[in-house]
């Protein structure tokens, strides 16, 4: 376990500007809003609301972040949405959605995906398109599969880039089908798998359903193992689903909130913990369970206060759960934050997603606290800290801002709403950077910014992204700026090699010039992704799931 690498540090390479003393990686605290934006910071920064935003913004450099409109693997519609998960995935992975595994707000419990193979014309034939395959020929295809029960036991075709490599029999139980690819029939970028089905019919032949559907077979994933019996490719139809060409209806599954058992690509607090980095994450979406870090993690189910009782590996270390359990506030404690905040104003209570903002609110609370004990007496580390108020006031609230008519039983004062959580946000990263040494950098980043849509906020494309510390240049407005790029600039500033197989890129007028000229970005071609690990147990959080629900996410 490398928690005792708590003590370690690492040696610096660059010369170092400012107070940085040589040997010692820098102390770098991330401060993540949720639909944070920039337009209503400036807005209310000009009105001298924002005093700790205006602080970081006017000595360091800041700008809009670009999020990225992704498809949802689970939805049935094809429609492209910005998702919390999935971008917050990309911010600390610097991976674009295909390659960090988290596609969706809820996606099944890794080893119940599954996707239904059938064709409304001719016979069913599924398609799957592979990604280059490395590891020692010759390869092996491991496939599960099940043919429709009413159809009973089948022959499948199995061929592989046009080429039919063998004809199975495929019962009505889950079976694991394996096939020998031959190394002659392998190709570098892209192989096509197509199952061939003898037989396939509709549901609503058989009795009761009314599913109108034909169906020949369900698959659940498909694997490529090597001849050192090395798994290189696991595919299930829910995570790369757009490698299912062809022949398959939607995935389904047992839905969970995303975990930690979702991701696909190491974070960047795992790579600079595995460089001697110390690191603590609180609060990151979709970090339970909790897994070993080279310091802590207060994984995202710790916020979540029903669900929290029932659930282990809430933080790593495991001790640290029970310490700082006492710090949760109580819905009293918040009393008078929702008094500033006018969210108890509307009566009758006119949405339930006014009940989700104030768990929130208790939630970044308890996290503020958290930050506050984790991060005094800190000198030298990565830290995160996530805080959602912001995304959930605007969702609710950012057409009332606007002047849309308000719910019958809300007083104007609920207008400014989402103001006032701007001002406790700002409120509370002051809390944060009083724990903090003068020389700490800080960042403050988004995943989406926030506009209204239809009567409603809903999520746009730009968040905001402020940096803040010896090493960044000071007084800067900086343009360009992705999500992605967000962890190769941190590795950066750690003076980290940046893995080649990250999308983004270093933000390299972020930083101080003087700083940048005697660094040098340095690439590293070695593998970040993460295998599926099924050993870990998990379930779902109801109460995670009926969070999404209220705010629209999931039906
Ligand atoms: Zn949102």
């Amino acid at each position: 376990m490398r928690w005792v690498g708590v003590l370690l540090t690492v040696a610096s390479s660059g010369s170092l500007a400012g107070c940085q003393k040589p040997g010692r990686a820098p102390l770098v605290v991330v401060i993540q809003l949720d639909g944070a934006g920039l337009d209503l910071v400036d807005e209310l920064r000009a009105d001298r609301r924002l005093p700790n935003f205006d602080r970081l913004m006017a000595t360091g450099t800041s700008g809009p972040l670009q999020s990225w409109p992704t498809l949802r693997v689970m939805r049935t519609s094809a429609r492209r949405t910005i998702a919390s998960p999935i971008v917050w995935t990309s911010i600390a992975t610097g991976k674009i959605p295909e390659k960090h595994g988290v596609r969706d707000f809820v996606l099944p419990v890794p080893g119940t995906a599954s996707a239904w193979i059938g064709s409304e014309e001719g016979s069913a034939r599924g398609e799957i398109l592979l990604p280059e395959i490395g590891g020692v020929p010759p390869h092996e295809l491991r496939l599960k599969l099940r043919s429709f029960a009413p159809v009973g036991e089948q022959h499948v075709g199995v061929f592989w880039n046009g080429n039919e490599l063998d004809t199975v029999s495929l019962p009505v139980e889950w079976t694991i089908l394996t096939v020998p690819l031959p190394a002659s029939s392998m190709r570098p970028a892209q192989n096509r798998l197509e199952l061939l089905f003898e037989k396939q019919s509709r549901p609503s032949d058989h009795g009761a359903s009314s599913d109108r559907r034909r169906l020949a077979a369900e698959v659940a994933f498909v694997d490529v193992v090597d001849a050192r019996g090395k798994t290189l490719l696991s595919l299930d139809p829910a995570v790369a689903r757009e490698r299912f060409v062809r022949g398959f209806y939607p995935p389904r599954g047992q839905l969970t909130e995303i975990q930690s058992v979702h991701w696909r690509a190491k974070p960047v607090w795992t790579l600079l913990g595995d460089a001697g980095v110390p690191v603590g994450i609180i609060g990151h979406w979709g970090t339970w369970p909790a897994y070993p870090v080279n310091g802590f993690l207060v994984s995202s189910r710790m916020g979540i206060r029903q669900t929290r009782g029932d659930s282990d590996r809430l933080t790593w270390p495991d001790s640290l759960a029970g310490e700082i359990a006492p710090l949760a506030p109580d819905v009293d404690d918040l009393e008078p934050t929702f008094e500033r905040l006018h969210v108890n104003e509307c009566a009758p209570r006119v949405i339930d997603r006014q009940s989700v903002l104030k768990k929130i609110l208790i939630q970044d609370t308890y996290y503020v606290r958290l930050a506050r004990k984790i991060l005094a007496g800190r000198d030298t580390g990565l830290f995160s800290v996530y805080l959602r108020s912001i995304d959930v006031a605007a969702h609710v609230t950012l057409p009332w801002r606007n002047g849309s008519l308000l719910p019958e039983g809300c007083p104007d004062t609920v207008r400014s709403i989402l103001d006032e959580v701007y001002v406790q946000i700002d409120a509370w990263i002051g809390d944060i950077l009083d724990v903090l040494p003068p020389d700490a950098h800080v960042f403050v980043v988004s995943d989406h910014g926030m506009q209204q849509l239809q009567g409603t906020g809903d999520h746009a494309p730009f968040g905001l992204f402020i940096a803040h510390g010896a090493r960044i240049r000071p007084g800067h407005r900086q343009f360009g700026s992705t999500v992605l790029d967000v962890a190769p600039t941190l590795l950066h500033l750690f003076d980290q090699p940046v893995p080649l197989d990250m999308d983004g890129k270093v933000l390299a007028s972020v930083f101080d010039p003087a700083w940048f000229r005697a660094s040098s970005i340095r690439y590293v071609d070695v593998d970040t992704s993460l295998s599926p690990d099924g050993a870990i147990p998990t379930d779902a959080s109801e109460e995670a799931l009926e969070e999404l629900r209220a705010l629209g996410y999931i039906e």
